[in-house]
């Protein structure tokens, strides 16, 4: 039996978004720097970041929390 450990990462992406052409990033550093811009701006955002397979930069998506 498998035990199922409850890990609660912070950004969960079920699937990727379509390449973003509009904001890519070359690097990680300058994408998470334009991620906390971005969340000063609107603090009830939350953004990630992830390295897109198709352009092979980075970009910015919109995270979702699950608060309740
Ligand atoms: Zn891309």
């Amino acid at each position: 039996m498998k035990k199922h450990r409850l890990q609660k990462p912070e950004f969960r992406l079920q699937a990727l978004p379509a390449c973003d052409h509009k904001s890519h990033f070359k690097t990680e550093a300058e994408a998470l720097e334009a991620a906390d811009l971005r969340m000063l701006d609107n603090m009830t955002l939350t953004i990630g970041i992830y390295a897109c397979p198709i352009c092979s930069h980075w970009h910015l998506t919109r995270v979702k929390e699950a608060r309740q």
